[in-house]
């Protein structure tokens, strides 16, 4: 790569950037309504922005329109790897290419920056932001775990990431009407939870006559897994299914290699076979909600608040007496209620700065752009007065975005809001378009402390990196299998525990927990 010979030219031009800037500022006119301009003439800036609903930056989203004409900065689209929808690979042919645009956003640049940036692909952002970025810093200063979250192994960071808003993403949800019509309330313990499920199961609640029921299902058949915490055992340290996780005295270890989660796993077992967990829940797929909640099947999930609230709505008057409702986490065996699943506080999607950028210093000004009032109003509601307005100091969305027949998310990514730059997301953004019954189950979770540390992930070095490359993709899948076996009755993992263990460990378990601690203590322990 060509990157290590380019770093000291970089930087010789980045010190150059910073004196001419300085000179700039001096003379720059302090008009009141052009205080976020960064630059008195226009100035284009390429950027690579590879993201899930889009590949590629829209020159003509009306938020870009808006942040040109405040700060002067003009994005132009230069997205490789455009005809992929896979932002590695997007970001691997960027890579490859050599010739980087001055920003390089989008989905998972995480590794990527903290790979590349330490060789000299990326600019390291600490001392770019701490002098001219005080917004950004003022968040960094609140949230100083987050800095070190992102930091890469030589200790700098390297991008800016969106970082979501708001605590609780996922509740457990009851059918509320099957409970009064069978005359059990909410399940408060796990023992109660099995008896609400087998009454489910037998006592015919949605009255065909038919034993028909799905007491417990699932989208995403991982939520079955999370059925462990139940019995005080993990299925993740993340919002990302399958993650590791932080022991209490400071180890990371993997959920599917511990004693707790044999134990555990037993009574999933037990369970799938009495029938209380959908017996399609590894195939059913997506589509499961949607068809056992209007098919008045399925009994209780665990989803996401504002998306399965809505259903009381669309159902109402398709399935007599519909209510599906929120309720408190069953306390596991030990009496702990514990919500595993958060919003994660940190994406590994945002923006950086290429080695290639010759205007540093204006780069990390706009970077900070969107963590003022403004730039933040725009990147979470779009442009003021188009699809919000302020109304007694909030962002309001506009009666016609909030009552469209099309999502708010879907119509903000539509105008370039909430598009995966470095921003800070608003949760007052998400708030408005969530229901009463979704908001009161939010409030039910905030007001009991259900939330447990997350795992933000760690930033390997080369060595550790080809470690973890080695081992961890097979291990991965093997615990995976193993997991669908016992769970479907084919082994059963009591009898089976001490040569998983032992295959785990031939497949190179132990090498794997010890290059994610030696980077968790480089990264974590000041
Ligand atoms: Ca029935």
């Amino acid at each position: 790569m060509t990157v290590l010979r380019k770093r000291e030219e970089t930087m010789r031009k980045f010190t150059l950037a910073s004196v001419i800037m300085a000179t700039t500022a001096l003379t720059t006119p302090a008009f009141a309504d052009d205080h976020l301009k960064i630059v008195d003439e226009p100035l284009e800036l390429t950027i690579h922005l590879h993201w899930p609903r889009q590949q590629g930056y829209n020159e003509n989203f009306p938020v870009e329109k808006a942040a040109r004409e405040m700060t002067g900065i003009y994005l132009k689209d230069a997205t490789a790897g455009r005809n992929s929808t896979d932002s590695m690979e997007a970001m691997n042919l960027l890579i490859a290419q050599g010739n980087m645009p001055d920003i390089v956003g989008g989905h998972r640049i995480r590794q990527p920056v903290n790979q590349y940036g330490p060789e000299g692909a990326f600019l390291p952002l600490n001392d770019l932001v701490a002098e001219h970025a005080p917004h950004i810093q003022a968040f960094w200063d609140a949230h100083p775990e987050l800095q070190q979250a992102i930091t890469a192994y030589d200790g700098n960071y390297y991008y800016i990431p969106y970082l979501p808003d708001g605590m609780f993403g996922r509740a457990w949800y009851v059918r509320q009407d099957w409970l009064d019509k069978l005359g059990l309330e909410q399940p408060q313990n796990v023992d109660e939870l099995h008896d609400v499920l087998v009454a489910f199961r037998d006592g015919d609640p949605n009255g065909n006559g038919r034993k028909d029921e799905v007491p417990f299902f699932a989208r995403e058949w991982e939520e079955v897994i999370r059925l462990v915490t139940l019995w005080d055992a993990r299925s993740t340290g993340s919002d990302t299914f399958h993650d590791f996780y932080v022991t209490d005295d400071g180890k990371v270890v993997h959920p599917y290699a511990q004693d707790g989660y044999r134990d555990a796993m037993s009574h999933i077992a037990e369970w799938y076979a009495e029938g209380l967990i959908d017996a399609e829940i590894f195939t059913r797929g997506s589509s499961a909600r949607d068809y056992l909640l209007s098919e008045n099947l399925g009994g209780m999930t665990h989803d996401w608040f504002a998306s399965t609230s809505g259903y009381n709505a669309a159902l109402k008057d398709k399935v007599e007496g519909f209510d599906f409702k929120p309720f408190l986490p069953p306390a596991s065996v030990s009496g702990v209620r514990m919500e595993e699943h958060r919003r994660t506080p940190l994406k590994p999607d945002g923006w950086a700065i290429s080695y290639m950028n010759e205007h540093p210093v204006e780069t990390i000004k706009y970077f900070d752009f969107w963590f003022t009032e403004e730039g933040r109003n725009l990147s979470n509601f779009g442009v003021e007065g188009e699809t919000w307005d302020m109304i007694d100091g909030e962002p309001i969305f506009k009666p016609e975005v909030l009552n469209s027949d099309k999502p708010v998310n879907t119509q903000m990514y539509e105008v370039g809001a909430q598009i995966y730059r470095g921003y800070w997301m608003d949760y007052r953004y998400e708030w408005q378009w969530t229901d009463e019954d979704a908001r009161e189950g939010i409030k039910l979770y905030e007001a009991n402390d259900l939330l447990v540390d997350q795992f933000l992930g760690v930033s390997f070095n080369e060595e550790e990196q080809s470690v973890y490359d080695k081992y961890w993709p097979s291990l991965y899948t093997y615990m995976l299998e193993r997991q669908q076996a016992w769970i479907l009755g084919s082994g059963d993992i009591e009898a089976d525990w001490d040569s998983y263990i032992q295959t785990l460990d031939k497949m190179g378990y132990s090498q794997v927990i010890e290059v994610m601690n030696s980077a968790y203590q480089r990264q974590y322990d000041e």
